[in-house]
């Protein structure tokens, strides 16, 4: 099964179902930023999130979700594009934490207290941002009461990703159900029930189910799909992009990479592509920023 999203509506209209699979690009944010298990179950988590939230509303190019706590991780961030593209960050990646009563991945631990920020077209006029204090630093429980908070949206929302004994990324998906102003109170009660059947998202593909057993299951068989779009890890720098960042460091700063350096080295903190600059391409960057600043 390759990592795709599914959009659904349910319950006669009542409820927008979300239904996502991620392990691919769960598993490259893991290789890329060489994750240990409790940070890449939380940077997945995170990914997963937002590549479904980044298909709430067609006039929303691009989401940010951003976690900053005080446990070991420091922060993890995601962000997703309406064309299903992710990329994400964790601030420590060699965290290993583990719950020692049920052996599980103490993500909420690892991320400790602190606050989720949601940031929607960041950089751009329509940049809305909205941040609400971490209830669990879970993710999915977090995310849950933001959705209620502060979009007025009661939902519910399932994350999970499941390690292999290899530390690689076994499984990883996530659903986010939400219900619509109309909803009635049978279709309330009906999603509730629906919803105790599950246990965690990832064993529920371990059992060899697909997203449109999970998308039925949620929908008590009651879904009618919209859409389905494909999801990748995909990072979209490029060079110009880290030359217009370049650009922005002082006169003296890049003086100095020129001088002294011969050139620079960037390192993409998304995708750790590296660019490589020579001191005539800066010099380049200088003398238009000069021009440019006259
Ligand atoms: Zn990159």
């Amino acid at each position: 099964m390759n990592d795709h999203i599914l959009i659904a509506t349910a319950y006669h209209g009542e409820a927008r179902i979300y239904v996502s699979y991620t392990k691919d690009l769960v598993e490259q944010a893991r290789s890329i930023h060489q994750t240990w298990p409790t940070a890449t179950a939380a940077l997945g988590r995170l990914l997963t999130a937002a590549a479904m939230m980044s298909f709430f509303n067609k006039d929303d190019s691009q989401l940010t979700l951003r976690i900053d706590g005080d446990g070991p991780l420091e922060s993890v961030v995601s962000e997703a594009n309406y064309l299903g593209e992710v990329r994400g960050l964790v601030k420590n990646s060699e965290v290993y934490l583990k719950d020692n009563k049920t052996n599980k991945l103490a993500v909420g631990k690892a991320i400790g207290n602190g606050f989720l920020t949601v940031i929607r077209n960041p950089g751009l006029k329509t940049a809305f941002t909205s941040s609400i204090e971490l209830i669990s630093g879970e993710v999915a429980e977090d995310l849950t009461y933001y959705f209620t908070t502060s979009e007025q949206t009661p939902s519910s929302v399932g994350l999970g990703v499941l390690i292999a004994p290899n530390n690689t990324v076994d499984e990883a998906g996530g659903f986010i159900i939400q219900l619509l102003p109309n909803a009635s109170e049978n279709t309330i009660i009906a999603i509730e029930n629906a919803l105790k059947e599950i246990s965690a998202v990832t064993s529920y593909f371990k059992a060899g189910l697909t997203t449109l057993d999970l998308l039925a299951q949620l929908a008590s068989n009651t879904q009618k799909i919209l859409f389905k779009h494909d999801l990748i890890y995909r990072c979209g720098c490029d060079k110009q992009y880290y030359k217009k960042t370049l650009a922005k460091l002082d006169a003296e700063t890049l003086n100095t990479l020129i001088k002294e350096d011969q050139g620079a080295e960037v390192v993409c903190h998304y995708c750790k592509t590296k660019y490589y600059f020579t001191a005539t391409e800066l010099q380049t960057i200088l003398d238009h920023k000069k021009t440019t600043s006259r």
